[in-house]
């Protein structure tokens, strides 16, 4: 009878752990996005924004309500950052902007690339100081036409990476001493020293290399562990990376062919949100994946870190 009691026991403990760490992959919108990107929970208002870079759209989903509101830029729009002021920073096709949800005011801040015919801005973050970092890429394919660049909260912009292909996913390790980066042809996330206090990086290593046959990186973000999660472009998956030694820890698949970005939300910061892309599916891969370029979420287990915000207004 003792041993009947332990054994149901230890079988309710296993289906409780299951049902915390549940791997399933969940439609959250089916928005047949184009090139679903960017995702980022703004903690203060419980919302996740997100864009459709190609297709120009901002997006703002509430989990509670489940309502998104899309809302149209007149520009592409590479990725957005919610700001202290209660508005939000993109990276547009044309250079930094600011923009006001409410009133529905574009204001424009910098654009570093006036001079570059064919190259649009792409991923981007907030570093812990509240400096935003965006990158740019060329919308013709030209390797090595992109740069990362960072916008200071008193609107200075500043060249850190020159010679970058396709400017990706972004994060800041937990003791804000290194900075992981991802230009994706390079297959590899690279970690550099970085000084909180100045915004200065140095010393550009390998911290993860991500094999060709699962996909190319794309969109990043760090948990409260301190892992890694990348999304997989061609890969079906995100993937989870120890940045210390380089090791995978785990791969959850996605029902979409094209996987670009993800972030944790919700109010324990225990949903993952995850973006994918219509775009660049063939008809075969759209049989398989009829929801490609929807926005879906999983419970991975672990929580993720609370987004760094802008800390300057224009
Ligand atoms: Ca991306």
């Amino acid at each position: 009878m003792k041993k009947l009691l332990s054994l149901i026991i230890v079988v309710l403990l296993f289906v409780n752990f299951k049902t915390l760490q549940k791997e399933e992959v969940e439609l959250v919108l089916d928005s047949k996005s184009e090139l679903g990107e960017g995702a980022i929970w703004n903690y203060k208002t419980g919302e996740l924004l997100w864009v459709d870079i190609t297709r120009k759209i901002l997006n703002i989903y509430d989990p509670k309500l489940n309502i998104n509101k899309e809302i149209q830029i007149g520009q592409m729009i590479g990725t957005v950052v919610p700001a202290e002021s209660e508005k939000v920073i993109a990276a547009l096709e044309n250079g930094f902007y600011q923009l006001d949800l409410e009133t529905g005011e574009k204001k424009f801040i910098a654009n570093p690339e006036e001079n570059i015919e064919g190259n649009r801005f792409n991923d981007g973050k907030c570093d812990p100081a509240g400096r935003f970092w965006a990158g740019t890429m060329s919308m013709k394919g030209e390797k090595h036409a992109g740069a990362l660049y960072r916008l200071d909260p008193d609107g200075s912009v500043h060249k850190m990476i020159d010679s970058v292909t396709t400017s990706n996913g972004i994060a800041w390790s937990l003791d804000a001493t290194k900075m992981y980066y991802i230009d994706t042809p390079t297959q590899k996330v690279t970690a550099w020293d970085y000084d909180n206090e100045t915004g200065e990086i140095s010393n550009p290593r390998t911290a993860v290399e991500i094999p060709r046959s699962l996909g190319a990186p794309d969109g990043m973000t760090i948990d409260a562990e301190g892992n890694l999660w990348i999304a997989l472009w061609g890969g079906s998956a995100v993937s989870c990376w120890n940045p210390e030694n380089g090791e995978l820890l785990r791969t959850i698949k996605v029902p979409a062919k094209n996987v670009t970005s993800c972030a944790f939300g919700d109010d324990d910061l225990g949903t993952l949100y995850i973006t994918t892309a219509g775009s660049g599916t063939n008809r075969e891969d759209l049989e398989k994946f009829p929801q490609a370029g929807g926005l879906f979420k999983t419970t991975p287990g672990p929580k993720g870190m609370k987004a760094f915000f802008f800390k300057g207004e224009f």
